[in-house]
C-alpha cells in the first residue's frame, strides 16, 4: 500500500503521487514570529514535520520549505508599540521558534523569509497588474482583483457568486463572508515599516509572502501545500488565486490542514488564560518527548484536546518505551535470534507503515509499538528473547526514545532566569534539573560502590548512597535483569 491523503481541495482521501516521479516538493505556512509559538501552532509544525519524516522514510526525495511571516499587520503594530524596527522585534521570535522546535525534535526545513523576498513580491504584483489581475489604488496600494479570478472559493469551497466586485479589504485576516479585492501591496503608513521597490515603497500583504517563496523555491507547480485549518480561508485561497492568474497552472496539488488544538475542550486564548507556549509548559515540569508525544496522538484531522491529564498520561507512554528499551539494552540475552521476535518486528513494522499510509493515522501506528511492547515485555519475562531480536525490536521505536529532554530543559531554565522570569519556575522542574548534577559516569559509579557496600553487608552505607542518588533526582531499581536507574 502507498500514502493516501486527505486534500482539502478535492474534499477526499487520495492516493499521493508527486508531479515529479520520486521527488516530492511541499511547502508549509510558517510562524508569525510576533510573539512565542503556542502549543497549537506546534500542533500543526509537529503534523507536517512527521508527513515530512515519513515522506522519507517511504523512499521519497523531499524538498521541504516553510516560510518566516516576518512582517505583518501585528508584527508592525507591535514593533511600533515596543519602539522597535521590525527586524529587532521579530529576531527574537524567530531564535525563539528555532529554539522550541528543536526542542520538540522537529526536523528543521528550509527556511525563507519574507523581508528577504520583497523585490519578488514586487516584480509578481507588476506582473499581475500587466496580465490584468491586479490594480493599484489613489495611495499606492495594489489590490487582487477576484472578480478576474473564477474559481475564487474552490479551496474553502465558498460560493462568491454574488459577491461585490471592487470592494476592498486590507487586513491580512478576514471572515469568510468578506469576499473582496485583497491587498497584495500596502502603500506606507507614517511610521510604518516600509520598502522602496519597482511598484513603489510600501510592504507586501500577507499572501503574496507565500505565493512567491513558494514558488520560487518549488517552481510553478508543486505538490503539496500545508498549514493549519484556519488558514484555509482567505490565505490559502488568496495564494491559488494570485498563483494561478499569474501562470495559468494548477498551484498546489495536494492542501494538507491540520485541524485545532484545543485546550481542555475550549478555543485556546490569552484571556481565558488557556494558553500555553512550549516553555509555559517546561516551566511546569513537563518534557518535551511528552508534549510531542501529546501532539501526535491524534490524527492530524481531528481535534486535539489537549489536558494535563492527557500529558500526564503521555509522560507515562514515553517512559514505558524507555524503560523497554533500557530492558534491551542494559542485559545480557543468549546469542542468537528467535523466530517469534523476528516476526513481531516485521509484523509492528508494517503495522505501523499501514497506519501512516492511511492519511497519517498516528494513533494506530503508536498502539502497533505498544502491542509489540507488550509481547516483547511477555517474551522478555519469559527468558525468551536473544541478542539478535533487541536490534530488530529497537528499530521500530521512533527517535522518542533519545532521552535528551534534561539539556533542553535546563536551557530554559536558563532562559526564564534570564527574562527575569523565576516565578514561573515550579519545584517539579527544579526537582529535574537537579538530576543533571550528577553525570552518568558518577551514577555508575555510586551504583558499583552501593554494590560493593552490600556485598559486605555494609547496609547502612548502601541505604545512604541510595539516598545521595536518590536526591540527586535519580531512580534506582533493582530488576530481574540487575540494577537499573533513570533520571526522573
Ligand atoms: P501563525 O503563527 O498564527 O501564522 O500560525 C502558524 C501555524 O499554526 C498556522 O499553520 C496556523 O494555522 C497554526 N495554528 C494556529 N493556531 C492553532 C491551533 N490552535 N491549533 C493548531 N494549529 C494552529
Ligand atoms: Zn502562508
Amino acid at each position: 500500500m502507498s500514502l493516501r491523503l486527505y486534500n482539502t481541495l478535492s474534499g477526499k482521501i487520495e492516493d499521493f503521487h508527486p508531479i515529479d516521479s520520486n521527488r516530492v516538493r511541499m511547502y508549509a505556512c510558517g510562524p508569525t514570529v510576533y510573539d512565542y509559538g503556542h502549543i497549537g501552532n506546534f500542533r500543526t509544525f509537529i503534523a507536517v514535520d512527521l508527513l515530512y519524516r515519513f515522506l522519507r522514510q517511504s523512499g521519497y526525495d523531499v524538498r521541504y520549505v516553510m516560510n518566516i511571516t516576518d512582517v505583518d499587520d501585528k508584527i508592525i503594530r507591535n514593533a511600533a508599540q515596543a519602539g522597535t524596527t521590525v527586524q529587532q522585534y521579530t529576531a527574537k521570535f524567530i531564535k525563539a521558534f528555532f529554539e522550541d522546535s528543536a526542542t520538540l525534535g522537529i526536523e528543521p526545513p528550509i527556511f525563507v523569509r519574507a523581508t528577504e523576498h520583497i523585490a519578488g513580491m514586487a516584480a509578481f504584483i507588476a506582473e499581475l497588474v500587466s496580465k490584468g489581475f491586479a490594480y493599484r489604488t489613489e495611495d499606492g496600494s495594489y489590490y487582487f482583483r477576484i472578480a478576474k479570478f473564477p474559481e475564487y472559493g474552490k479551496l474553502s469551497k465558498k460560493d462568491f457568486a454574488g459577491m461585490n466586485d471592487g470592494a476592498r479589504v486590507d487586513v491580512d485576516e478576514y471572515e469568510k463572508d468578506s469576499a473582496r479585492d485583497f491587498a497584495l501591496w500596502k502603500a506606507p503608513k507614517p511610521g510604518e515599516a516600509s520598502w522602496d521597490t519597482s511598484i513603489g515603497p510600501g510592504r507586501p500583504g500577507w499572501h503574496i509572502e507565500c505565493s512567491v517563496m513558494s514558488m520560487e523555491e518549488l517552481g510553478p507547480s508543486f505538490d503539496l501545500h500545508a498549514g493549519g485549518e484556519d488558514l484555509i480561508f482567505p490565505h490559502h485561497e488568496n495564494e491559488i488565486a494570485q498563483s494561478e492568474s499569474m501562470t495559468g497552472k494548477q498551484f498546489a496539488r495536494y492542501w494538507f490542514h491540520a485541524r485545532f488544538l484545543l485546550v481542555e475542550g475550549q478555543k485556546m486564548s490569552k484571556s481565558l488564560g488557556n494558553f500555553f507556549t512550549i516553555r509555559d509548559l517546561v516551566l511546569r515540569g513537563h518534557k518535551p518527548s511528552s508534549i510531542r508525544w501529546l501532539l501526535t496522538q491524534v490524527p492530524y484531522r481531528n481535534q486535539l484536546n489537549f489536558t494535563f491529564d492527557g500529558l500526564k498520561a503521555a509522560a507515562s507512554s514515553v517512559e514505558k518505551l524507555r524503560n523497554f528499551r533500557f530492558r534491551l539494552t542494559n542485559a545480557q540475552f543468549p546469542a542468537g535470534s528467535t523466530p517469534l521476535m523476528a516476526q513481531l518486528a516485521d509484523e509492528t513494522t508494517a503495522k505501523m507503515k499501514a497506519a501512516l499510509d492511511d492519511d497519517l493515522n498516528t494513533a494506530e501506528a503508536q498502539a502497533a509499538i505498544f502491542d509489540m511492547l507488550r509481547k516483547a515485555n511477555t517474551a522478555l519475562d519469559a527468558s525468551e528473547v536473544h541478542q539478535e531480536d533487541t536490534k530488530a525490536l529497537l528499530a521500530e521505536i521512533f527517535a522518542v526514545l533519545k532521552d535528551d529532554d534534561l539539556p533542553k530543559m535546563k536551557a530554559i531554565l536558563e532562559w526564564a532566569r534570564g527574562e527575569g522570569r523565576e516565578k514561573e519556575i515550579s519545584p517539579e522542574l527544579l526537582d529535574i534539573a537537579g538530576s543533571a548534577q550528577l553525570t552518568d559516569e558518577q551514577v555508575n559509579q555510586k551504583l558499583a560502590e552501593m554494590d560493593a557496600a552490600r556485598k559486605t553487608r555494609n547496609f547502612k552505607a548502601s541505604d545512604a548512597l541510595r539516598a545521595e542518588l536518590t536526591d540527586a533526582g535519580i531512580i534506582v531499581e533493582n530488576t530481574k535483569e540487575g540494577v537499573r536507574w533513570r533520571r526522573k
